[in-house]
């Protein structure tokens, strides 16, 4: 039978890499819902190639939609606004599988109303749970949803890890014959800068990643090395890890997704070509496979994996956010937000790029740790942070 798929963010690099994949298997999978914040013109064609039943736009977005669609024929689509369409289409009751891929904590509602809605979700969207944590696995139990990670590194530690480690009871020591987690990370464009050069860094330069091509936000995330530390959080989140246990290992060519060392001395890692339609695959099919058309990995062209620590004097996020994990409560939101915040002011040329971290810093020592108690609790610390960081970045400027 075939299964019903709502993409959340489908105009977004994760967005697209999952038609790619859908459109290689036509028998088993139908697109039901999609939603996009901007590139109207793209959804259209999306539209007319995948033909959804629903879509979601900001109520801006409608008019030209409606028009797009109409000049296609395309009439008979239904279309929702805002945060209260993303909300229904992810937990429509006609669709089986949620693609989580809007970047940000625009995403973190959508995400649990899937979750609620017991899907199985293939969560992109880290920030949801980065913020979220407990509250989105307890939910996830609670509402027997399966929460399958697609961000490359967690697909890759779910690979590695025993079959039913997800299910297991666990007190935030790894379980099963596991002893650490070893994350690793490409150390992404300025991984060899030094601080005088890092001072200078544009936003073009920061958004042309090495090895992987994504959204803005992501890209300029894995040149701070605060993907890497938002990476860190969600896996101790995903795998019920304490923080101490997952060490971050820069591997610069992005073979190795990430690795898991077992307790006898044995070290699993999951190989392949950089490219997120086999993360996608997997979270999509598992426990079986589907195919890619992702070239095979070449061991000849590829024989040398080098590894070495990151350094966390240039790139201070990754510290910033193992910390925030061992506060935890809302910190990691804190951070979140700071973080989305000063992004944004770097890609519109408004702070420099190691004034990202910075600021980040000065957020998390001006908002106050609580208690994730609720989403209302946490997004309202998300909305403070942002002032925040706000009123940071316009000293800044000053
Ligand atoms: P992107 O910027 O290319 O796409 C983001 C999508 O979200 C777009 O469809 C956009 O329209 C939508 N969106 C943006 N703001 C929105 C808002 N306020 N409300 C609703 N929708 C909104 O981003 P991406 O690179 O595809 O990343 C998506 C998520 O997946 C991020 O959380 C990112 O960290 C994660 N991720 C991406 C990659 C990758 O290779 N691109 C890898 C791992 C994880
Ligand atoms: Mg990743």
């Amino acid at each position: 039978m075939s299964q019903s798929i709502c993409i959340l963010g489908v105009t977004g690099s994760i967005g697209q890499s999952t038609l790619k994949v859908l459109a290689q298997h036509p028998d088993k999978y139908s697109v039901f819902a999609v939603s996009a914040h901007s590139r109207i013109d793209e959804l259209i064609q999306i539209c007319h190639q995948y033909h959804p039943k629903v879509v979601v736009v900001p109520a801006a977005g409608v008019e030209r939609l409606k028009q797009g669609l109409a000049a296609l024929g395309l009439q008979d689509i239904e279309i929702l606004t805002d945060e209260a369409g993303l909300v229904a289409i992810a937990g429509h009751a006609d669709v089986d599988v949620v693609m989580a891929a809007i970047v940000g904590a625009a995403g973190l509602l959508p995400t649990l109303a899937a979750v609620k809605a017991g899907k199985r979700v293939l969560l992109a969207n880290k920030e949801a749970l980065v913020m979220s944590g407990e509250l989105m696995l307890a939910a996830a139990k609670r509402h027997q949803a399966l929460l399958l990670p697609v961000d490359s590194e967690h697909n890759a530690i779910f690979q590695c890890l025993p079959y039913n480690y997800m299910d297991a009871e666990k007190n935030g020591q790894p379980q099963q014959g596991v002893s650490q987690i070893l994350l690793t990370a490409s150390g992404g464009p300025f991984l060899n800068h030094s601080l005088e050069q890092l001072q200078n860094v544009t936003p073009a330069q920061a958004c042309k990643h090495p090895n992987w091509s994504m959204g803005q936000k992501i890209s300029v995330d894995s040149a701070t090395l605060m993907n890497k530390g938002l990476e860190l959080i969600e896996a101790c989140h995903l795998f019920s890890i304490k923080e101490h246990f997952v060490t971050v290992v820069v591997h610069p060519q992005s073979i190795i997704h990430s690795m898991v060392q077992y307790v006898d001395g044995s070290t699993l890692a999951q190989m392949g070509n950089p490219d997120m339609c086999t993360p996608i695959a997997h979270a999509l099919a598992w426990p079986d496979r589907i195919a890619t058309d992702v070239p095979r990995l070449d061991v000849f062209s590829q024989s040398t994996l080098d590894f070495q620590a990151p350094d966390l004097v240039r790139f201070p996020a990754l510290t910033l956010a193992r910390q925030a994990m061992q506060a935890g409560g809302v910190t990691p939101a804190i951070l979140n937000a700071a973080n989305e915040v000063a992004v944004d002011a770097f890609l519109k040329h408004r702070i420099g790029f190691l004034q990202i971290a910075q600021t980040v810093e000065h957020t998390l020592n001006q908002v106050q740790n609580d208690a994730a108690e609720s989403i209302e609790m946490i997004l309202h610390t998300d909305q403070l942070a942002r002032q925040v960081a706000g009123q940071h970045i316009k000293q800044l400027e000053r």
